[in-house]
C-alpha cells in the first residue's frame, strides 16, 4: 500500500518467512520467536511496544516493515446480551465488521474475510455493493487481536462468518489460518475455528485436502436447486448434488461434522415440504442444522417467520431425527447480521464493487 512506501506488513509473514527476513537483515534467528510472539501472542499494534527488542532493531524493522491494528470506527454494544459489534477502519479507509460474542465457554469472534462480497445472496446485506477487495491474512488476524486487546481476554473461538465469502479469498484465508494456529503465536487450533461458505464446490474439496481440523459451515438455505437458485446465485454454478458430494468429501477427509446453516425466510423456505427435504438431506450425513430466522435487511424486503413457526420447524426436524438448533440471535438490536452496520454507516451508496455475473 502506498501509505507505507513499499514497506511490507510484518504480520503477514509466517514464522519461517519472518526468520528468513531477519536473517537477511543480519539478525539472529531467535529474534524471530520474540518478534512473532509480540505480533501474534501479545497482539502488538506497533514496534515500539516490543520492550525486549533493542531500539536499534526496532528502527531497522520500521525501515522495512509496518505493523498496525485496525482502527475502531464505531462499537455498538447489545443491551440484550453484551454482544459487541465493531466497525473497523482499515489502512485504505475501507470498513469491515467484526462481532464479539460472549458464550459460557469464552469469547467468540466473528470476522470478515473481504470488503463486500460478490456472491449476491438475496437476503444478505454484505453483498449489496459487490466486492471491493479481499482482506489480507494480517487484516483478518488484526480483527481478532484488536478485540482481544480491548477485551483484555483471550479469544477462544473464531468464526469466519462476517462480511465476505472466505473461499473466494482462499490463499489469504489459508495464510491467516496458518498464522493464527501457530503455537509460537496465538495458537488457536482448527477445532476452535469455523469457516462458513455459500458453497464454492471446488474450494470445499481443496480445503478438505489441507489437513486442517476446521468446522465447515455450509450456507444451505434451500433444499431444491430451483429454490436455492432463486435466493443464491452460486447455486446456478453448482448443483445441490455436487455440493453434497463435496460436503461428504470434507467429512470423509477431516472427520469433522458439517454444520448446515438455514436462514428461515417467511413464505420462501419454511414450509412442510422444506422440512421434509431438509430432513432428507441432513439425515443422510453426519451434520447439524443451525436455523437462523432471517435478519430483515430493508433493501431486500424479506421477512422472518413468526417465532412459533420457527419453533415448529425445528420440532418437525427433530421428530425426523435431525439435530437442530435455533441460532441465538445475538446483537439483533445492533445490526448484528452480516454487513448491516457497514451498510448503515456508509454515507454514499455502494457502487464500485464487483459481482459474479449471473450465469443462469
Ligand atoms: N459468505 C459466507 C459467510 C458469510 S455469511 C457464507 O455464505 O456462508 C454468514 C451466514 O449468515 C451465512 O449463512 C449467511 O447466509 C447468513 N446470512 C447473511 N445475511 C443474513 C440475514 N440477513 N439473515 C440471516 N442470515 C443471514
Amino acid at each position: 500500500m502506498t501509505l507505507h512506501e513499499g514497506k511490507k506488513d510484518i504480520r503477514e509473514l509466517t514464522f519461517d518467512e519472518l526468520k528468513e527476513a531477519l536473517e537477511a537483515m543480519g539478525e539472529k534467528a531467535y529474534r524471530a520467536s520474540q518478534i512473532f510472539s509480540w505480533i501474534h501472542s501479545k497482539a502488538a499494534g506497533s514496534f515500539d511496544e516490543m520492550s525486549d527488542i533493542s531500539k536499534a532493531l526496532r528502527e531497522k524493522l520500521k525501515e522495512n516493515f509496518y505493523l498496525s491494528l485496525p482502527e475502531t470506527e464505531t462499537v455498538r454494544i447489545s443491551k440484550q446480551d453484551g454482544t459487541k459489534k465493531y466497525l473497523f477502519k482499515l489502512e485504505d479507509g475501507e470498513c469491515i465488521e467484526s462481532v464479539r460474542m460472549i458464550y459460557h465457554h469464552g469469547i467468540s469472534v466473528c470476522i470478515s474475510s473481504q470488503v463486500g462480497c460478490r456472491q449476491g445472496c438475496s437476503f444478505c446485506a454484505s453483498t449489496l455493493g459487490g466486492l471491493v477487495r479481499n482482506l489480507t491474512a494480517s487484516e483478518m488476524a488484526g480483527q481478532i487481536y484488536a478485540i482481544s486487546r480491548e477485551s483484555k481476554e483471550r479469544v477462544s473461538n473464531v468464526v469466519i462468518m462476517g462480511i465476505g465469502e472466505p473461499l473466494d479469498n482462499y490463499d489469504e484465508v489459508l495464510r491467516f489460518l496458518k498464522l493464527i494456529s501457530d503455537e509460537r503465536g496465538y495458537g488457536l487450533g482448527g477445532r476452535n475455528i469455523t469457516l462458513s461458505t455459500c458453497g464454492l464446490v471446488p474450494k470445499i474439496r481443496e480445503l478438505a485436502d489441507e489437513g486442517l481440523k476446521l468446522t465447515l459451515a455450509l450456507s444451505l438455505h434451500a433444499v431444491t436447486d430451483e429454490k436455492r437458485q432463486a435466493i443464491m446465485p452460486v447455486a446456478k454454478r453448482y448443483s445441490l448434488h455436487e455440493l453434497m458430494d463435496a460436503v461428504d468429501y470434507y467429512f470423509e477427509k477431516t472427520g469433522r461434522r458439517v454444520s448446515f446453516e438455514y436462514s428461515l425466510i417467511k413464505g420462501v423456505n419454511d414450509s412442510d415440504v422444506d422440512v421434509k427435504g431438509l430432513a432428507e438431506l441432513a439425515g443422510r450425513r453426519n451434520c447439524h442444522v443451525n436455523l437462523i430466522p432471517v435478519n430483515p435487511v430493508t433493501e431486500r424486503g424479506l421477512k422472518e417467520p413468526d417465532r412459533t413457526h420457527v419453533l415448529e420447524f425445528k420440532n418437525k426436524l427433530e421428530k425426523r431425527g435431525i439435530n437442530a438448533t435455533i441460532r441465538r440471535e445475538m446483537g439483533r438490536d445492533i445490526e448484528g447480521a452480516c454487513g448491516q452496520l457497514r451498510r448503515q454507516m456508509r454515507a454514499v451508496p455502494f457502487s464500485k464493487g464487483e459481482s459474479v455475473p449471473d450465469e443462469a
